[in-house]
């Protein structure tokens, strides 16, 4: 095995940070854009963050929540209104200030101090504060709850450690923001969103994860309850896929969100607050990526079937190129996973292997090279991205079908590939999560130095809250450890409280995280 050749220079198994950053540009998904912590998103990468963001806003649309566009910019005030939100934001915010330069003297520019906003403006890091001015204005009354809207957009949150998709200074994402009459609705909005995402993540995505509410300390700032989806990364860290936030009548109160009830008393409204981002795409890459590059589910594939015409630049290419294209015009009159086939037929000039690895890399799910011979036989040779390897003989996967046998299998075999990523990682989920873990020493123990992927742990505790719960933060801290969720579907606790010793209430999973 250890003769194969791999199209990176980096193995997983080897330096699991390098490999990531070398298949971002390997499969030429992003670049770093010279600003600290933005990336350029490159057409492969954005590709599949239009295919993500089709798929989720289909969701979300059906769940009769309305798309609505507001300001980049939010007054500095409308922060200043809720205590909390305000302080948990104010350490990485954009502020502009100025909305003039004049000359320096010296060549350059400086902001004219005479063109000195009144009023700072903040470039949005989340959308509460302005878009809770907007509901104070659009809800009188009763009957005009739920208030169901939702924004794709750009955020600016100044990170002071930044990695590309996973953790940027600016990203892309949605953020869906509703109104409710009671605490009941509100929280049933709350969990509807966290089951949206779920089922997304898992079906579409094929990136398994768990459902569960965060604890108090890792609650958004401003929120009553945060629930996150985590997925786990091929190294073991989990990673914050998605939450949604019950933000009681926080920011209601802060922004007079008020509505006249139905016995005519005034009341205030209770908020929800959701998003998903770019650093979906990162967890696509740590979740299917492997040793030759990306691997991208059927389902949020730009192109799910790349044919490559193996040409020579001479007469016989001419009824090659007839022949693929009848190939290509027939897969794209097919559907599949619920769509129709998204085929790409590759001319540009260029060695056939070349084409095939950068397609590799790129994780084009099916890759179909056509020679002459493969022509006059009526064949393919076919390429499963998810399979690219024959590990029993270390030689290349190829399968070379009647092109007629093939185009009537391909929307199956497309299914079969989302199927296959997903139930390899929902294995590698299932095998990486120790239970049972009962004493801090247990937990140190397991992951103590040079333990490769020691995944995550679920442990019983009695959920402390504030100065209790701060404590035993700092204690995970030293350990690198953080908690991640209380699982929606774990069973009820039967033990003691690894922290305190006393009976447990909860069970709640502990992780390195990105
Ligand atoms: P929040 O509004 O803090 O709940 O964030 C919503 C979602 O956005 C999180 O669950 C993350 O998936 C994602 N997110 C938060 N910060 C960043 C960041 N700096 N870069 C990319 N995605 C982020």
């Amino acid at each position: 095995m250890s003769q194969i050749r791999h199209a990176l220079s980096v193995k997983r198994s080897d330096d699991f940070a390098q490999w990531y950053q070398e298949v971002i540009s390997a499969a030429d998904l992003a670049e770093e854009s010279g600003v600290r912590g933005c990336m350029v998103i490159k057409p492969w990468g954005f590709g599949i963050w239009e295919r993500i963001q089709r798929l989720m806003d289909d969701r979300i649309k059906a769940a009769g929540v309305q798309n609505c566009y507001f300001p980049i910019f939010i007054p500095l005030a409308n922060f200043t209104r809720e205590a909390e939100h305000v302080e948990g934001f104010a350490k990485e915010m954009a502020v502009v200030t100025h909305h003039r330069l004049i000359s320096d003297g010296k060549g350059g520019l400086i902001p004219d101090p005479a063109a000195k906003l009144e009023e700072p403006l903040v470039v949005r890091p989340t959308s509460e504060t302005i878009i809770g001015d907007a509901m104070a204005r659009w809800i009188q009354s009763w009957r005009d709850l739920p208030l169901l809207t939702n924004q794709w957009a750009n955020v600016v949150r100044w990170e002071m450690r930044t990695r590309m998709f996973l953790r940027t200074s600016e990203f892309l994402w949605q953020e869906g923001h509703t109104a409710h009459e009671n605490r009941e609705d509100a929280r049933a909005e709350t969990l509807r969103a966290l089951e949206m995402y779920r089922a997304c993540v898992e079906d579409d995505l094929a990136m398994p994860v768990v459902a569960g509410e965060k604890p108090e300390n890792e609650r958004f700032p401003g929120a009553v309850e945060t629930w996150s989806i985590e997925a786990m990364m091929q190294d073991g860290k989990a990673l914050q896929a998605g939450t949604s936030h019950y933000l009681g009548t926080n920011f209601a109160d802060a922004a007079g969100i008020k509505y006249q009830d139905r016995e005519g008393k005034e009341a205030l409204c209770h908020t929800t607050s959701w998003g998903v981002s770019t650093r979906l795409v990162g967890g696509v890459i740590m979740t299917h990526g492997d040793d030759d590059g990306l691997r991208v589910p059927p389902k949020i594939a730009p192109h799910q079937i790349v044919i490559l015409p193996m040409l020579r630049d001479k007469p016989e290419d001419e009824p090659l190129l007839a022949y693929c294209e009848e190939v290509r015009a027939a897969l794209a009159g097919l559907s599949a996973l619920g769509e129709p086939v998204r085929v790409l037929l590759d001319k540009r000039p260029g060695k056939a292997a070349a084409k095939r690895w950068d397609w590799v890399r790129k994780g084009a799910p099916v890759i179909i090279e056509v020679g002459s011979r493969d022509m006059e036989g009526g064949k393919l040779a076919v390429l499963r991205r998810d399979a690219i390897w024959n590990m029993e003989t270390g030689k290349s996967a190829f399968t070379y079908p009647q092109r007629e046998d093939f185009i009537a299998g391909a929307a199956d075999l497309l299914a079969e590939i989302q199927q296959v990523l997903y139930s390899e990682a929902a294995a590698r989920r299932d095998a990486n999560i120790t239970r049972g873990v009962s004493t801090m020493d247990e937990v140190a123990a397991h992951f103590a130095e040079g333990q490769k992927n020691p995944g995550w742990v679920e442990v019983q505790w009695s959920k402390p809250t504030g100065a209790a719960l701060d404590a035993v933060v700092e204690r995970l801290k030293t350990l690198k450890l953080t908690f991640r969720n209380v699982p929606i579907d774990a069973p009820p606790a039967n033990g003691t409280c690894i922290f305190t010793g006393e009976p447990a209430t909860e069970r709640v999973l502990v992780a390195r995280a990105y």
